[in-house]
Parts: structure tokens; sequence; C-alpha cells
């Protein structure tokens, strides 16, 4: 019986790279459902590829060229952010892929979860903004979630088997596409600049992420709640070459790894076919092509948004969710020439300052942390 896909976010990085899976290995999954934010086009011509049975475009405004694009079809659209949660629920979908950026992933993964579906997690959003509730509904619906984060599914590959105590967690971290360059020279750094990342080739929003480090202090705290270790034993550490994925310390001193060229390929074929894996009889990593394996302390001057989301973890509550929206809101400002590189942590840490705080929110408390955040964010960068 083939595994029924709603892919969620198909048109972005991880998403392409999820059907590059799927045709890879058309004879164990189907494709039942699509969707994108707006790019209506590339949505078209993915679904009649892999004879969706229905698209949905979030953003209303494309509806028209969409059904228009698929008139001789008989694929059904949708559109609308209710509509991309509501399919992650649907009855005939066995997996959820959620390949979505930003707060917009949360509802659907918690509709996902609400149903039991196994989830394959890119969208790392929705643990750093609701970790807790996800966590908690994920257990109580039995709901298997796989990450997709290179680091996540590599921690996850090295506890496989594992049921000793672990002492630590080495999170690697590349340092980003600015990672040569020295703090002062961060004052004038261009989107087009920041957004040359050396080894991954990713959407916008991560890779400005990267270069922040914010990406990979919400990774400490995707860590976190996926496998339940508290932020003292989770350590970050610099590895330009992003060869060793992520590392697994146990009690008696042995550390495991997983290695591999860097390629999300490799943790989106895992996540889809877990407990199985894929034949990629193309993929041989060669170590005498990269001989040199470097480690280094990551430079927590020039990276103060590491510190910040560990501090947003120890706290709980909404802070991971204010931290979340105002950087969403900075990165969209700096992408657009509208503030400057640095004011994205100064962002953050103005709403992280002024927002109210709950201890255990709701969903609904979160929508309502997800909206001051952005509004305080919006106010700061005077947008
Ligand atoms: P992209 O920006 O490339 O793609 C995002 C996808 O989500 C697109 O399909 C986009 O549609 C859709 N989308 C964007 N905003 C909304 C919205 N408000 N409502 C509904 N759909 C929306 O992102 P990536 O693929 O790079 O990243 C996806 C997630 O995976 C992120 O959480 C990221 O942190 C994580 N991740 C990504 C990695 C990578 O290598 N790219 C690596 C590890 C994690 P449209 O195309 O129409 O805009
Ligand atoms: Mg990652």
């Amino acid at each position: 019986m083939k595994q029924r896909i709603a892919l969620l976010g198909s048109t972005g990085s991880i998403g392409v790279q999820t059907l590059d899976i799927v045709r890879e290995n058309a004879e164990r999954f189907e494709i039942i459902t699509l969707t994108a934010h707006s790019n209506w086009e590339r949505l078209a011509t993915q679904a009649r590829e892999f004879d969706a049975d229905s698209v949905v475009i979030a953003d209303e405004r494309y509806y028209t060229p969409l059904c228009e694009a698929l008139a001789d079809t008989d694929i059904k659209v949708y559109a609308g952010e209710e509509a991309v949660a509501q399919c992650a629920a649907a009855g005939n979908i066995d997996v959820v892929v959620n390949a979505l950026v930003g707060y917009a992933g949360m509802a659907p993964t918690l509709r996902a979860i609400e149903q039991g579906k196994k989830i394959a997690l890119a969208n790392k959003e929705s643990l750093v903004v609701g970790g807790e509730l996800v966590m908690r509904e994920a257990l109580k619906h039995h709901a298997p979630i796989i990450p997709i984060d290179s680091e996540h599914s590599a921690i996850f590959q090295c506890l496989m088997g594992e049921t000793a105590p672990i002492r630590r967690l080495i999170v690697t971290c590349s340092g980003g596409s600015l990672r040569d360059l020295p703090r002062e020279a961060l004052t004038d750094i261009t989107p087009e600049q920041a957004l040359r990342h050396p080894q991954w080739t990713m959407g916008a929003k991560i890779t400005i992420d990267s270069s922040t480090l914010v990406n990979k202090g919400f990774e400490v705290i995707e860590a976190h709640w996926l496998f339940g270790i508290e932020p003292e034993r989770i350590s970050v550490i610099q590895h330009p070459q992003s060869i060793v994925h992520s590392m697994v310390e146990f009690e008696d001193g042995v550390i495991k790894a997983q290695l591999g060229s860097p390629d999300m390929h490799a943790p989106i074929s895992f996540a889809l076919l877990f407990p199985e894996r894929a034949v990629r009889s193309s993929e041989h990593f060669s170590f005498t092509d990269n001989p040199t394996l470097t480690f280094c302390e990551v430079d927590r001057v020039k990276y103060p948004a590491l510190d910040i989301a560990y501090d947003c973890l120890r706290r709980g509550g909404t802070a991971g969710c204010t931290m979340n929206g105002a950087n969403e809101v900075a990165v969209a400002a700096f992408l657009a020439h509208k503030c400057g590189y640095l004011d994205i942590v100064r962002t953050i840490e103005h709403a992280l300052d002024k927002a109210s705080f709950i201890l255990h929110p709701t969903e609904h408390d979160l929508a309502a942390a997800n909206d001051e955040s952005r509004e305080l964010a919006r106010a700061f960068l005077k947008l």
C-alpha cells in the first residue's frame, strides 16, 4: 500500500526536494495534496506531474489563476491558510510533510497531530513557537514526528536502538554566510551578501536565520522538544564543512555522529521512509575528497542570537513565540532593504523585553503572542 502524502509548502526548497524523493520512490508514495503560498504556476506544474487529488494556495488572490491553470484536470483547488491546515488533517492522508516556513506552519502541525498523522517536520518554527503544546498533543494522539532538519535527523539516527542515558547533544553549525567576517563588518551587510550560504541552498528566510545564528538557536529549542534534553545538555559547535550533521554523547563518553554530504535529500528521504531506508545508489560520500573536518567554538559575541534562544528555551512559555515573531518581521524587512542587518537581533531583543508572557500558552495564547511580537517589531523598525 502506498503512503499517501500531503506536502505543505511544495514549491519551496524542502518541498521541491521532497518531490525528488517521491519521484525516486514512485512505487511507495502517492501525492494527495500539494500547497503553496503564492507560486501558483509551480504548484500547478507539480500537481499535474504528480497527479495530485487537490492543491491549496494559501494566498487567496491566486485562486483564480490556479483554477484556470488546472481547468482541464480533475484536480480540486482550494484557497486560504485555513484550507492548508484542513488538508493536513484529511482522512485520506497517511503522512504530512510540513515544509512551510515560519509561524504559518504551526496550525497545520497541530491539526495533523490531532488526527494522529505521521509528520515529517521541516517547519522547526512549529516547535520554537509551541513546542510544549505540540509535543504534548503528539504524545496524546500518538502522532510520530520525524525531523527533516539535518541536525535533528542526525541525532534521531544516532539515537536509534539506544536506551542508555544521554550526556549531551552536540549540534553542529556551519557558521552561515558571514562566518569569515569580523563583527564590525556586519553593520553594512546587504541581503545579497547574507543570502550566499557556503554549503546549503535553502529558502531566503532560513538562509538569513543561518547567518544570524537565529536558526541554530531555533535548532537548540527544536532539539529540546524533540528529544527531551534540557538546555544545559545541548551544545553547539561550529563545523564549517557541514559534513558531521550532529552528534550524541552518552554517559560512557562514547560519541555517535551522523555524516554525509550537505544535501537535504538525505534527511528528507530518511524521514519519509523511516524505519526503512531508500536505495540511493548515486550517493557516495568520499572521505578522501573531504579530508579535513574542523571544529571550533561559536563566537557568542558576534552571534548573540544563540544565547537569546537559550534564554527563551529556559524561560519557556511564549518566549520562543515572541522571538520567532519578531525575527520573521525583521528578516522580511531586511530582505526588503527596510532595515539593517544588525537590526534583526535588536528587534528580537526589543520584542522579548516588551512582550507579555504566558507560561503555559494555549494555541490561542500563542496566536496572541505572535501578533503582539509582530506589532512590537513593526513599531520598533518603524514599518
Ligand atoms: P521556502 O521559503 O523555500 O519555502 C516555503 C514554502 O512554504 C513555499 O512552498 C511557500 O510557498 C510556502 N509558504 C510560505 N509562506 C506561507 C504561508 N504564510 N502560508 C502557507 N504557505 C506558505 O522555505 P524552505 O523550504 O527553505 O524551508 C521550509 C522549512 O524547512 C522552514 O521552517 C525551514 O526552517 C526548514 N528547513 C529548511 C531547510 C532547507 O534546506 N531549505 C533545512 C532545514 C530546515 P510559495 O513558494 O508560494 O511562497
Ligand atoms: Mg538545520
